[in-house]
């Protein structure tokens, strides 16, 4: 027996014509597997908008607040009313959303009167928008003939009580999946299950983190043993950078599992970065393909690499950053500075994107989020308050408005020169570089730059290591 899984994202599920798409593919495939499953994310749009909602009552603004769910209620309703014009499906399908939309009336109604959204109100209230449109897709495909159900992940998912980021328990939800999917492959029925959403083991409503839909498809390809996973989106499929950004970006046709983690880990916004692992353990082949251009085959994500010596795979951005340093004479050669400095920043859960400490051991810095930024110094100044006094610590400073660009290649290991072409390149374009640091997986090369020369900087890394890195290759 042959199990696929595959997951639908926003603009893929985000408009009629998207949806009919989309119905068409799954039944294109249906004929070529023998079991098929279907995740959704909400239409595109929604998530946000539901968390607007919520945030607007809370902060007592219930006009914005009713302005945004009425229009969620007409979007919805325009949907399914060009996808079912003339049958019952319709009406039903209306009453469905409507009782959505009065449960989320009422819920943020409460909020308005509190004053304040909870994290487990509000993934009750961001759930609406996968649990609305896997109904609608189901109906959809239903019309077409192909027996198809909505399935709420809160049946499948089990996950801890860490609202918004919930993190499922395997043993439970494995065999959560495989009774109640199994009944649906018995029927011969598609099941399309609700993306990003879960529920405790008492039936509360979490969310798996903003995008989780791709790490449902990949828990589900892992409970299933599926033999591939493909997530559809909008673009061909992995680019080597962002085409907004680098006009010459292409589709890369493989990389590996441990590329794209450290994609995802520095901003390539391809997969939901806790997709990887469930599907790496299980070397389960995953696909990203475009639902707009299905015949184009995307992007084969898998175990092992086809690293070429020296190629760099993929460049990619994370802005918003600042780099914290902790600078003085006086922690030259002292133990414990380090591991101080970072469980100061720990306290205040403050993830660090990058380290670097000079040789001199007269500095430490960090990069992390802008948003933390305040905080951490804080904490820092408090942790070393007798280091300050007693001088050895000179200060604790934070520069703004950088960003980092990070190469990305499994070829880059034990591939010496690639990182002075990256730095002869910034070099004759003039850029600047504040720091750098390689991953030690050897799979990554991370440059701190200014936040107005990530671009160019993105563009000259780009030329000199993929487009002319592959000429020469
Ligand atoms: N709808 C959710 C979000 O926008 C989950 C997803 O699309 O993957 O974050
Ligand atoms: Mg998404």
């Amino acid at each position: 027996m042959t199990t696929l899984v595959m997951k639908f994202g926003g603009t893929s599920v985000g408009s009629p014509t998207a949806i009919n798409q989309t119905v068409e593919i799954i039944q294109r495939y249906k004929k070529e597997w023998d079991h098929i499953v279907v995740v959704v994310s909400a239409m595109s749009g929604v998530t946000d908008k539901l968390i607007r909602s919520a945030q607007t009552a809370a902060d007592g603004d219930i006009q914005t607040c009713m302005n945004i769910i009425a229009e969620l209620q007409t979007h919805h309703q325009n949907t399914i009313g060009e996808l079912f014009p003339d049958n019952g499906y319709q009406i039903r399908l209306g009453e469905l959303i409507n009782n959505h939309i009065s449960e989320l009336s009422a819920y943020c109604r409460s909020i308005h009167v509190l004053g304040e959204v909870t994290a487990r109100g509000m993934d009750t209230i961001v759930s609406l928008g996968e649990r609305m449109n896997a109904r609608i897709v189901a109906a959809r495909l239903a019309r077409n003939g192909q027996k198809s159900e909505a399935v709420d992940a809160t049946q499948l998912i089990i996950t801890d009580d860490n609202f918004q980021n919930a993190l499922p328990n395997m043993d439970l939800t494995r065999t959560a999946i495989q009774n109640v999917l199994n009944a649906f492959f018995f029927d011969d029925t598609v099941p399309i299950v609700t993306g990003f959403i879960g529920a405790t083991e008492e039936g509360i409503i979490t969310t798996l983190g903003r995008g989780g839909s791709d790490y449902t498809a990949a828990i589900l390809g892992d409970c299933l043993d599926a033999d591939e996973v493909w997530t559809w989106t909008d673009v061909d499929g992995v680019m080597t950078a962002d085409p907004r950004m680098v006009s010459d970006a292409r589709v890369i046709p493989e990389v590996s599992f441990n590329e794209i983690s450290e994609l995802a880990y520095f901003g390539a916004k391809v997969l939901h970065p806790k997709t990887i692992r469930p599907i790496m353990e299980r070397d389960i082949p995953l696909w990203v393909k475009n639902t707009f251009n299905p015949e184009y085959p995307g992007t084969r994500i898998t175990q092992k690499s086809s690293a070429v010596a020296g190629k760099v795979t993929a460049i990619s951005i994370i802005r918003d950053l600042s780099m914290i340093t902790v600078e003085g004479r006086g922690m030259m050669g002292v133990p414990g500075i380090a591991a101080r400095t970072f469980s100061a920043v720990a306290n205040v859960g403050a993830s660090v994107l990058m380290i670097s400490q000079a040789s001199s051991e007269q500095s430490i810095c960090f990069v992390i989020p802008t948003s933390a930024s305040a905080g951490v110094i804080q904490s820092l100044e408090r942790e070393m308050a007798l280091e300050i006094t007693r001088r050895d610590i000179d200060r604790v400073w934070s520069m703004d408005e950088i960003v980092i660009v990070t190469a990305v290649g499994a070829g880059l290991r034990h591939t010496p020169g690639i990182s002075a072409r990256i730095f002869g390149a910034l070099g004759q374009a003039g850029i600047n570089v504040i720091a750098i640091a390689q991953g030690s997986s050897e799979y990554s090369i991370s440059i701190v730059l200014s936040a107005d020369e990530g671009e160019d900087a993105m563009q000259q890394i780009h030329k000199e290591v993929i487009i002319n890195g592959q000429n020469s290759n």
